[in-house]
C-alpha cells in the first residue's frame, strides 16, 4: 500500500518535475525573445536618429530634441551622441552647452569595432547615477563610423520582462548580463542589482545556451531554474521556482495517498476482518447446520426454487441409499414416487409463494429402487437470502403397517360385537322367553324366595339385553355413519335438544345455545347422537338441589373447533377425567342412576371418527364441561380403536 503510494508520489514528482521544467524553459526563452524585440524596437528608434540630417549638419541642438524625443517615446533615460574619442557630444538629458562627460563608455570600443549593435552591461550611469544598460549602434556616413549613438535605459525598465506571464508568485527570475551581473531581478531588485549572480547559478548557465538546472539561489533557496541566453546581447534570462515548490506537489500525493493508501488499508483490513468474521461466523453458522442436519432424525433436505437438492442430512442419503454428494443437485422427481412432476411442482410453487408449512404423505424410491412410504414437511426459508424449501421427510413404513393392523383389528372388533350383539341377543331373548314362561306356568307354585330369583333373573336378562344393545351401536360408530358433509351445529343441537324434550321437560332444565355455532364436516346422525348423549348426561347427572342449567357453545381454535357442553350438575373428581369414557365405566350404582357406562365411550368413538377429541373439565359439586375438538374438513374415517 505503502509503496504503492511511494511510487505514485514518485511518479507525480517525477511527472511534476518535467512538466515544471518545461514550463521554466519556455518562459525563460519566451521572456528572453520579449527583451530581444524590446532592444530590437530601441535599436530601430536609434537607427532612425542615426539618419537625421542634423547630424550631417552637426546641428546638435537640433539632433538633442529630436533625440530627447526618441528617447521619451522609448521609455529610455536618455540617448546620448559620442564624439569618435568616446566622449558625450549630445545627452538628451542636458541641454546644448553644459558639460557632458568625456570618458567613453565601456562598450565604446565594441561599436567602434563591430560597426553594429552593442547592448551593454549593466552600469551606473554618469550623469543619472543610476544602474543603466544601453543599446550603442554606430552612426554611419559613408561607410565610416562618425558618431556611436547610445540609448540608455534603467535597468528596471527590463523588470517586467524578467517578469514575464509568470504563473506564480512563487516564481523568481533574473536577468543577468555578459559579465553575469544582475540588470534585473523580480525579487527584491534594490537589493541585488548590480551584484553578481550567484555562483552555482553561473556555473550552470555557462555550461550552454539555455537549459534546466538546480540550484541555489542568492538568498539560500533551493531553486529549480531555466535559463536562456540571447547571442545578441550576450545576457542571460533565469527564471526559477524554489524546489519546495516541485515538491508540495508530490508532498500533497504523496500525503494524499498515503492518507488514501493509509484509509484503504484501515478499509481493506476492516473489510477483511469483517469478511473474516462473517465468514468465520458463517462458517459456524454451516457448522451448526451441517451438524444438526447430521443429527436430524428425519430426512432433512433442502431444496432451491427449481427443487434441487442444495444441502441433505445423512439421514436423508440414507433413507434414500444415496452418498452425500450423489444427494446434492438431485431433482424431487429422482426419488418422489407417488406424485407426478406437476403436482409436486404445484406444492414447490405453493410454498415458495409463502404458502404455509404443509405436511403430507407419499411414496419416496430409494436408489436400489425399492418404494417406501413418507410422511414429508415442506416449510418456506431464506437461507443466505435466498428463497429455499427446508423439507423434512419421516419413512412411515412402520406407522403404515401399525395403523393397517390397527385398522384390520378395528374391522375385527367391530366384526366380532356386532355379531355379538347380534347373536348373543339370541339366546338373551331365550333365556327371557323362558324366564317368563316359568313364572307364568309355575308362578303360583312357586315360593316367595323362588319368585324373587326369578325376578332377578329377568332382570339380569334384561340388563343384559341393554348392554348388548349398548354394544352394538357402541360397534356400529363409524361403520354405518351417515357420509361427512358440511352440517350446521345449530341443527345438529336443535334435533338433539328434540329428541330429548321430555327428559329435558321433566327436569325443568334451562338448555342455552350460542348464537354464532359454526357449520362443520361430519356425519349428521353420529353428531346428533354426541350431542345427545352429552346434554342427556347434563340432564341425568344433575344437582338434585337446583334445575338443571345446560349451555352449548362453540368457539375456533387454531385448526379446529371446540364445542362445549356446559352443567351445573354434580361434577365429576379429577382421578376419573379419563376412566369415565371407557367402555362399561360408571361412578355411581344403578339404584342411583339408570345406565350403562357406555355413553361416554361411545362420544370418545365419534368423536375420534371425526379425527377429533373428547375431554372433560369439572368442579365435583359445581358443573362440569365436556369439550370436544372438531377438525376443519372432517377427518379420514380410518381414526379411532
Ligand atoms: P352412563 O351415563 O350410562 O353411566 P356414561 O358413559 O354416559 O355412562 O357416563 C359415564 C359416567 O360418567 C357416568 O356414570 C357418570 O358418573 C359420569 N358422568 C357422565 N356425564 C356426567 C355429567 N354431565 N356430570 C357428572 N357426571 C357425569
Amino acid at each position: 500500500m505503502w509503496l504503492f503510494a511511494a511510487y505514485l508520489s514518485y511518479t507525480s514528482f517525477d511527472t511534476g518535475r518535467r512538466e515544471l521544467e518545461q514550463t521554466l524553459l519556455a518562459a525563460a526563452k519566451t521572456q528572453m525573445g520579449a527583451i530581444e524585440r524590446e532592444i530590437a524596437g530601441k535599436e530601430s528608434a536609434l537607427t532612425a536618429l542615426a539618419t537625421s540630417p542634423s547630424l550631417d549638419r552637426r546641428d546638435f541642438a537640433a539632433f538633442r530634441v529630436q533625440a530627447e524625443q526618441v528617447a521619451r517615446q522609448a521609455g529610455a533615460v536618455n540617448i546620448v551622441l559620442l564624439g569618435m574619442n568616446g566622449e558625450q557630444v549630445v545627452n538628451s538629458l542636458r541641454p546644448i552647452g553644459q558639460p557632458l562627460p568625456t570618458e567613453p563608455p565601456p562598450f565604446f570600443a565594441k561599436v567602434m569595432e563591430s560597426h553594429r549593435l552593442v547592448v551593454s552591461d549593466l552600469f551606473i550611469g554618469p550623469v543619472t547615477h543610476q544602474p543603466l544598460v544601453s543599446l550603442a549602434i554606430p552612426v554611419m556616413r559613408d561607410g565610416r563610423v562618425i558618431h556611436v549613438l547610445c540609448l540608455s535605459l534603467d535597468a528596471t525598465h527590463l523588470a517586467p520582462f524578467v517578469h514575464g506571464d509568470t504563473p506564480s508568485i512563487s516564481w523568481v527570475g533574473a536577468l543577468m548580463d555578459s559579465t553575469d551581473t544582475i540588470v534585473a531581478r523580480r525579487r527584491e531588485p534594490e537589493k541585488y542589482v548590480g551584484q553578481k549572480g550567484a555562483a552555482e547559478v553561473l556555473t550552470a548557465i555557462h555550461a550552454q545556451p539555455s537549459g534546466v538546472f538546480e540550484s541555489t539561489s542568492l538568498e539560500g533557496t533551493k531553486i529549480l531554474a531555466a535559463f536562456s541566453r540571447s547571442p545578441l546581447c550576450g545576457w542571460t534570462l533565469v527564471v526559477a521556482v524554489p524546489r519546495a515548490v516541485l515538491e508540495a506537489k508530490p508532498r500533497r500525493a504523496l500525503l494524499l495517498s498515503l492518507a488514501g493508501g493509509t484509509g484503504l488499508f484501515l478499509f481493506t483490513a476492516l473489510s477483511a476482518w469483517l469478511l473474516w468474521r462473517s465468514f468465520v461466523s458463517s462458517e459456524r453458522a454451516r457448522e451448526r447446520s451441517r451438524l444438526l442436519l447430521q443429527h436430524a432424525s428425519d430426512g432433512v433436505h433442502i431444496l432451491d426454487t427449481t427443487g434441487m437438492i442444495i444441502e441433505a442430512s445423512d439421514s436423508f442419503c440414507h433413507m434414500l441409499g444415496y452418498g452425500h454428494d450423489e444427494v446434492i443437485g438431485m431433482d424431487v422427481g429422482q426419488w418422489e414416487a407417488r406424485m407426478i412432476p406437476d403436482e409436486w411442482g404445484a406444492i414447490i410453487a405453493r410454498q415458495l409463494q409463502g404458502g404455509e408449512a404443509i405436511t403430507f404423505e407419499t411414496r419416496h424410491r430409494r436408489k436400489n429402487g425399492s418404494v417406501f412410504d413418507a410422511e414429508v414437511s415442506c416449510q418456506r426459508l431464506k437461507l443466505d437470502n435466498h428463497q429455499v424449501l427446508y423439507c423434512a421427510s419421516r419413512d412411515i413404513t412402520e406407522r403404515k403397517r401399525a395403523e393397517a393392523t390397527l385398522k384390520s383389528a378395528n374391522r375385527e372388533l367391530e366384526q366380532f360385537a356386532y355379531i355379538a350383539s347380534h347373536d348373543l341377543r339370541e339366546p338373551l331373548r331365550m333365556i327371557s322367553s323362558y324366564i317368563a314362561l316359568l313364572g307364568r306356568r309355575y308362578g303360583e307354585v312357586l315360593n316367595e324366595e323362588a319368585r324373587d330369583f326369578l325376578g332377578f333373573a329377568t332382570e339380569g336378562a334384561k340388563r343384559m339385553d341393554r348392554m348388548v344393545l349398548d354394544l352394538l351401536e357402541f360397534s356400529r360408530v363409524g361403520r354405518m355413519s351417515d357420509p361427512f358433509a358440511p352440517v350446521p351445529l345449530e341443527e345438529i343441537v336443535a334435533t338433539a335438544i328434540a329428541n330429548l324434550k321430555v327428559a329435558i321437560d321433566e327436569n325443568a332444565a334451562e338448555i342455552t345455545v350460542a348464537a354464532d355455532l359454526p357449520t362443520v364436516t361430519g356425519s349428521h346422525g353420529e353428531l346428533v347422537r354426541l350431542l345427545q348423549n352429552l346434554i342427556g348426561n347434563a340432564l341425568k347427572y344433575r344437582d338434585p338441589n337446583r334445575s338443571p342449567v345446560v349451555t352449548i357453545s362453540a368457539r375456533r381454535d387454531e385448526r379446529a373447533w371446540v364445542v362445549a357442553v356446559d352443567d351445573n350438575g354434580i361434577g365429576i373428581a379429577p382421578d376419573y377425567f379419563e376412566r369415565i369414557f371407557d367402555i362399561f365405566q360408571r361412578l355411581h350404582t344403578r339404584d342411583k342412576y339408570e345406565g350403562t357406562g357406555i355413553g361416554l365411550a361411545v362420544c370418545r368413538r365419534i368423536v375420534e371418527y371425526h379425527g377429533g377429541r373428547i375431554w372433560v373439565e369439572s368442579n365435583p359439586g359445581i358443573g362440569s364441561t365436556f369439550l370436544f375438538t372438531l377438525p376443519d374438513g372432517g377427518a379420514t374415517p380410518d381414526h379411532g380403536a
